[in-house]
């Protein structure tokens, strides 16, 4: 069972847990993404089974009235094993998502997966009209480039700062360097995107920002938190905006928690008062 200290961050282990969390979620104005947790596998059966279990998932969201919709890892639909196997793997996600009018993100690893995922993203988006998006890293500098190919395509795409660690010859490597990538690619995207702009970020100032771009260009957009990361603003901001959650859930949550509590001091001096049950 999922220990209360970790339960902040991950949604539950099985389905019909993380699906009563995405309703209460929704019960405050907040829709949900559900995450699967699992990434880089080796061999293409975990691969299959978790393309497996993201089609169910599909299903037992359409069976709702739930605002959920899910995204799924390129490594954990089989990239490592091989770019074939992401590919069959993502297009069963993808058409069932369509049969059942669900939405699809496809979320972005480290920079040697860029080409491979954003070829994936627009093969679907073009097939299903839009039922997929992708996410980008504004610390790569090839990102704003890759934006005015995804601005011609239908679907959603996500601008977050990047959770890898890319070396200098393909990235921004200093903080002010990567916030004046986002500024950039967030400019250019309420310009040239009229299908709308997800903000993946809990940057107030980024958030700021996207309503100030808003209002000058009239694009629609949305502003997407992880769970367990201001949850306050989600439902303050969810009061007059589009606001999402991401909500990771499954049995292999280890790994994601301790990347939460070791990214910022706030969260581990919030796990460590948990394990001293302060
Ligand atoms: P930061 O630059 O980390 O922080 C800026 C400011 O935000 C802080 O000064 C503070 O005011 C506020 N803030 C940030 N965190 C907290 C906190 N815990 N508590 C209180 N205030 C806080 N990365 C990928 O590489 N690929 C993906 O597919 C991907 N998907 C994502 C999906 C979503 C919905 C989100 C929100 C993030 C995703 N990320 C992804 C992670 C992302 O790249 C960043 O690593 C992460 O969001 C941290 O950057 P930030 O913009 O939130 O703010």
């Amino acid at each position: 069972m999922l220990p209360p200290i970790a339960s902040r961050f991950v949604a539950g282990e099985t389905a019909p847990v993380a699906l009563e969390h995405a309703r209460e979620t929704n019960d405050s104005g907040v829709g949900v993404i559900l995450n699967l947790l699992g990434e880089h596998y080796d061999e293409r059966e975990p691969a299959d089974a978790d393309a497996e279990t993201y089609c169910r998932l599909i299903d037992d969201i359409a069976r709702t009235d739930l605002r959920a919709c899910v995204s799924v890892k390129p490594s954990q639909l089989g990239l490592d094993v091989g770019e074939t196997v992401f590919r069959e793997n993502l297009a069963r996600v993808v058409e069932r998502a369509d049969e059942r009018g669900a939405f699809v993100w496809i979320d972005m690893e480290d920079h040697t997966t860029t080409d491979a995922t954003l070829d994936a993203f627009e093969r679907h988006a073009r097939e299903t009209g839009g039922r997929v998006g992708v996410c980008v890293q504004a610390n790569l500098r090839r990102t704003r480039e890759d934006l005015e190919r995804l601005a011609g395509l239908p679907g959603k795409v996500r601008l977050v700062k990047g959770a890898y660690d890319p070396p200098a010859e393909v990235a921004y490597r200093e903080r002010s360097r990567v916030n004046e990538s986002y500024r950039d690619c967030l400019e250019y995207m309420f310009a040239a995107f009229d299908d709308g702009v997800a903000v993946g970020s809990h940057d107030p100032a980024m958030v700021a920002l996207a309503e100030r771009l808003h209002d000058e260009h009239g694009t629609p957009y949305e502003v997407q938190m992880l769970m367990g990361v201001r949850e306050d603003a989600q439902r303050e901001l969810a009061a007059d905006r589009e606001v999402w959650q991401y909500a990771p859930y499954g049995s292999k949550w280890l790994s994601y928690f301790y990347r939460r509590v070791l990214e910022r001091k706030e969260n581990l001096s919030f796990a460590l008062r948990a394990v001293a049950g302060g």
